[in-house]
């Protein structure tokens, strides 16, 4: 009798925060995994649990450099994803957002994989629109400080859609927004982070601008759920994935203080330059395509994430 193969998947970026719980998922369906990473913002240790498997195998290498591997499947999420992070070496993120991109565009070509671009709502840029649908066309800085990954993600958008195009290949592009959960670093600097570990240690949080600006955060289990069901389906075309509940920062900030009974209130500093205003997914495209909408909200998520980070980040 003929069994059927464990599908082969490639998962740039996977010592990550998504690419890790992304890992996670696939390992568990009993799939096979390759995951390439540079380990810039990724770290062993978010995979050390399927080191010793048969099934999965990690490599130390950078997107910005072909490689060769037969895999069904790429995941390409390998890109620093918070301002801090990919500020840090602009020319670097850019270089991997095209490159990387383009050499992981190369393999899928060859080997003939399926693609999935880990896109960004950052597309958008700072959007005059409100909720943001697939087909706003965006309005962002090319010159910013933001401009390295927001048209980094941009021409990635665009490389795929080319590709398919020229050469037939398969491809999927999710515009990912806001996520958090477990696994993110304390040292990640964005915003969810920052606010537990500042909570955490009784001490001011630092907010932003006003903190009237928004932003609409999903917790990591829907967006993995998401990336798959879109991985699984036949649309081509880009779809947002994010958690459609839209809150300020000064509500998130309250929040968190709240789970960690901190007395310690808020710090104002500088808003960042380019900042977006307000960003909100519209989610009806994936709704009707994929079948899919996130299940947990804020509350839940942020609970489970901060028993992460007391676990893990609190040794008083
Ligand atoms: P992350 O920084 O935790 O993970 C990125 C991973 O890519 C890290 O493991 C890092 O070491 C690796 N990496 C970076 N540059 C690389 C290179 N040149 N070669 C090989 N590996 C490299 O970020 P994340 O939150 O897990 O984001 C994953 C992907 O999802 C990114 O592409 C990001 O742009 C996208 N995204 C994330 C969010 C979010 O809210 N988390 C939102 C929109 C888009
Ligand atoms: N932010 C903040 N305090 C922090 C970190 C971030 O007020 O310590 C703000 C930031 O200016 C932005 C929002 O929170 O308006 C989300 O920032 P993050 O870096 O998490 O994500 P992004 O700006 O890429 O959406």
């Amino acid at each position: 009798m003929k069994t059927s193969s464990p599908i082969r998947n490639l998962v740039t970026g996977g010592a990550g925060f998504l690419g890790s719980h992304l890992v996670d998922r696939l390992m568990k369906a009993g799939e096979e995994v390759i995951c390439i990473d540079n380990f810039f913002t990724g770290r062993k240790r978010n995979l050390e649990h399927w080191i010793d498997n048969p099934y999965f195998e990690l490599i130390r290498h950078d997107v910005t450099e072909p490689i060769l591997l037969e895999v069904d499947r790429i995941w390409h999420l390998a890109c620093p994803a918070s301002p801090v992070h990919y500020q840090f070496n602009p020319i670097k993120t850019a270089k991997t957002s095209f490159l990387g991109t383009y050499n992981m565009l190369g393999l899928a070509r060859r080997v003939e994989a399926r693609f999935l671009l880990a896109s960004s709502s950052e597309v958008y840029g700072n959007p005059e629109l409100n909720p943001q649908p697939e087909s706003y066309a965006g309005c962002v800085n090319t010159i910013g400080v933001r401009s390295c990954y927001d048209e980094g993600k941009r021409i990635s958008e665009t490389l795929c859609s080319d590709y398919k195009r020229m050469n037939n290949t398969q491809i999927r592009i999710a515009r990912i927004f806001n996520t958090y959960g477990p696994r993110m670093l304390p040292n990640d600097g964005r915003v969810i982070s920052n606010f537990i570990v500042q909570a955490m240690n009784k001490k001011k949080l630092t907010i932003y601008g006003d903190g009237s600006q928004t932003r609409s955060f999903c917790y990591v289990d829907d967006l993995v759920d998401g990336l798959i069901r879109l991985m699984n389906s036949s649309y081509s075309f880009p779809v947002n994935i994010g958690n459609p509940d839209e809150m300020t920062i000064n509500q998130v900030a309250k929040i968190i203080n709240n789970k960690f009974n901190n007395v310690e209130k808020f710090e104002y500093l500088e808003k960042p330059l380019d900042d977006p205003f307000r960003r909100k997914p519209l989610i009806d495209l994936a709704y009707q395509k994929l079948k899919w909408k996130p299940k947990i909200n804020f509350n839940e998520g942020i609970e489970k994430t901060c028993i992460y980070f007391r676990k893990n980040f609190f040794d008083n």
